[in-house]
């Protein structure tokens, strides 16, 4: 094939695969693009970065410092219909199940761990259903988790996912990436990169949702050169966003506590008319967590007026 046939076959191609909804903003106009009327910024928090004794305590907490959803770990993969309803007893919605890698097995060079996994991530997207979530947190690989290369993992992911993610569609939940730092993973490190793996999976499953990608402002403080235009990037693909500082020292705590700024990506967020959760997952290295923990939220209101 010369360079000119391959062209040609490539611009066929493109035009049988890419699917309306995701090419919608080739017709659209600026100011049609412009969703900034319609973006919110919902606050969510995990478990272990919220103030409280206990679980019955966070959520109060949660609940009483003005955010709207409380995001659970993998632990309750099993229980959706009861965390559902202890949140929705604070008068709080679910966030996303914080799920991660599963020891990698999903994208292992062992054959044998692969399918084990595939059917756990699927009693987790069950479980993200019941408590009407935004979807199951993953992660391909941590760094170690597996011999296969990038290259690699990407295309297994476009064989086991597109029916996981048809799985999600209909439950009406998501499956989302997310992308890590380099001192954790090196496969999927940008969250254009999580949102180009999404849209394959789409195309490949002939559908148009069930698969997402998140932006973690810590992971983006290494890796993006705008947070904005990472988030930006993602678009109708960005399913959910976890808040912390940057790298600077204090590093990975309340937003607020170190240098790191929020305005550019925020203005992604704005941009993209943005009406997902934001999650804090974070430490807190003030002594007064409590207080902290209102400061970070204060914090995070002012750094959105000013996007
Ligand atoms: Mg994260």
């Amino acid at each position: 094939m010369n360079r000119r046939d391959f062209f040609g076959t490539g611009a066929v191609l493109g035009l049988g695969l890419a699917g309306a909804s995701l090419n919608v903003a080739n017709a659209q106009t600026t100011e049609q693009m412009d969703k900034r009327a319609e973006a919110k910024l919902r606050i969510s928090s995990q478990v272990g970065p919220a103030p409280g004794k206990d679980l019955p305590e966070k959520l109060a907490k949660i609940k009483k410092y003005g955010c709207e959803a409380v995001e659970y770990g993998g632990d309750c993969v099993g229980h959706g219909k009861e965390r559902y309803q202890m949140a929705a007893d604070a008068g709080l919605e679910v966030g996303a199940i914080c799920w991660g890698s599963h020891n990698g097995d999903l994208c292992s060079e062992d054959e044998s761990k692969r399918q084990p996994g595939i059917d756990d991530l699927k009693k987790a997207i069950e479980t993200a259903a019941e408590m009407k979530s935004p979807g199951v947190i993953y992660v391909p690989a941590f760094n170690g988790q597996t011999k296969l290369t990038n290259q690699e993992i990407r295309e297994l992911l476009l064989e086991f996912l597109p029916p996981l993610a048809e799985f999600a569609n209909s439950c009406g939940t998501n499956i989302i990436f997310e992308p890590l730092c380099r001192m954790e993973a090196y496969f999927l490190r940008q969250v254009a990169d999580g949102a180009s793996i999404a849209r394959d999976v789409l195309r490949k499953a002939g559908i148009e949702g069930g698969i997402g990608v998140m932006g973690d402002f810590y992971h983006m403080d290494t890796e993006e050169t705008s947070q904005m235009g990472a988030l930006i990037s993602a678009g109708p693909l960005l399913k959910y966003i976890h808040l912390a500082g940057g790298v600077n020292n204090p590093r990975r705590t309340y937003p607020g506590e170190n240098d790191m700024t929020f305005v550019d990506g925020f203005r992604g967020l704005k941009y993209i008319g943005y009406q997902g959760f934001c999650s804090f997952e974070c430490g807190c290295a003030k002594e007064d967590k409590e207080q902290a923990f209102q400061d970070s939220i204060a914090f995070l209101r002012a750094q959105w007026e000013l996007a």
